[in-house]
C-alpha cells in the first residue's frame, strides 16, 4: 500500500528514521501492518509487525536495528494471505537472506509461479503473492550478481500491478525499484535520494520529483538514478517540482 526507500550517507541521517517518517506521513492510505528491512554488512535485517505503526515502533525500541544508509519500508493492506506478522512485508529471499523485497499491487500469476518454486524445494514462510517475487530475485541475483539484472529478468516474468523494492547485502548503498500498474516516485537529494509510492514518502526531505513511467525500473545510490526500460534500454522519468504541501 505504502512504500518508501532510502539510500544516503552512513552519518548525518539513520535511514531507519527517514524510511519511519515516510511510512508515517503515508499513513492516510489506510494499511493492516508495517515493516522495514536495512542493509546490515553482510545481511538484511528486517522488522515488521501486523497493526499500526507503533507496533513497528515498539518492535524497534524492544529490538534496535543497527544503523545503516539504506532501507526500505512499506505499510501493507493485504491482499492475499491475512495481516499477520509473517505476511508482512519485506519478505525475504534466496537460502542465505541476504535480499529483501516490499511490494505494492497483485502479482496475478503468483499461483503457477509458486508452484515452480515449491517444485525446486523453496520454503515459503509467508501467504502472499509478494513473495514468489521475493525468491526469484534471489534466485536471478545469485545467477547473475547484478541486482537491476535480477529485477529486470523477473519483472518481465510476473503478470497484473506492481510496484516493487529490493535490496541485497552483496549490493551495498543501493534500492533497485521497478513499477507497472502501480505508482513510483523518486526523490532527488543531495548525496542522498528517495523512493515513494507518492510524494509524501519523502516530502520532509526534498521536493525535487521524478515520476516514473510504466514499465520502468531504476537503480538508487547516494549520488545516482538510473533509469531503464523493462526490456533493458536506458530510459528516463518525468522530472517536476512538488509546490504543494503534502
Ligand atoms: N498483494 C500484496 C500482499 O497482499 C501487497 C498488498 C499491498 O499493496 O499492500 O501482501
Amino acid at each position: 500500500c505504502g512504500i518508501v526507500g532510502y539510500v544516503g550517507p552512513s552519518t548525518n541521517r539513520r535511514a531507519q528514521d527517514v524510511v519511519m517518517e515516510g511510512l508515517a506521513r503515508l499513513e492516510y492510505r489506510g494499511y493492516d501492518s508495517a515493516g522495514v528491512a536495512l542493509l546490515d554488512g553482510d545481511h538484511v535485517a528486517t522488522r515488521k509487525r501486523a497493526g499500526k505503526l507503533t507496533n513497528l515502533r515498539h518492535a524497534l525500541n524492544d529490538n534496535p536495528l543497527p544503523d545503516s544508509s539504506t532501507a526500505i519500508g512499506h505499510t501493507r493492506w493485504a491482499t492475499h494471505g491475512g495481516p499477520t506478522n509473517e505476511n508482512a512485508h519485506p519478505h525475504r529471499g534466496g537460502a542465505d537472506g541476504k535480499l529483501a523485497v516490499i511490494h505494492n499491487g497483485i502479482i496475478e500469476n503468483f499461483h503457477s509461479l509458486k508452484a515452480g518454486l515449491l517444485d525446486a524445494g523453496v520454503e515459503f514462510t509467508s501467504e502472499t503473492d509478494t513473495e514468489v517475487a521475493a525468491h526469484l530475485l534471489a534466485a536471478a541475483h545469485e545467477r547473475t550478481g547484478d541486482l537491476t539484472q535480477a529485477m529486470r529478468e523477473v519483472v518481465n516474468r510476473l503478470e497484473g500491478a506492481f510496484t516493487l523494492l529490493a535490496v541485497h547485502a552483496d549490493t551495498p548503498d543501493t534500492v533497485v525499484a521497478a513499477r507497472r500498474n502501480s505508482p513510483l516516485v523518486i526523490g532527488l537529494g543531495e548525496g542522498e535520494n528517495f523512493l515513494g509510492s507518492d510524494v509524501a514518502a519523502f516530502i520532509g526531505y526534498t521536493r525535487q520529483a521524478v515520476e516514473m513511467g510504466q514499465d520502468q525500473i531504476v537503480t538508487i545510490t547516494p549520488d545516482q538514478v538510473q533509469v531503464i526500460g523493462f526490456d533493458g534500454a536506458p530510459q528516463e522519468g518525468k522530472p517536476f517540482e512538488v509546490t504543494w504541501d503534502a
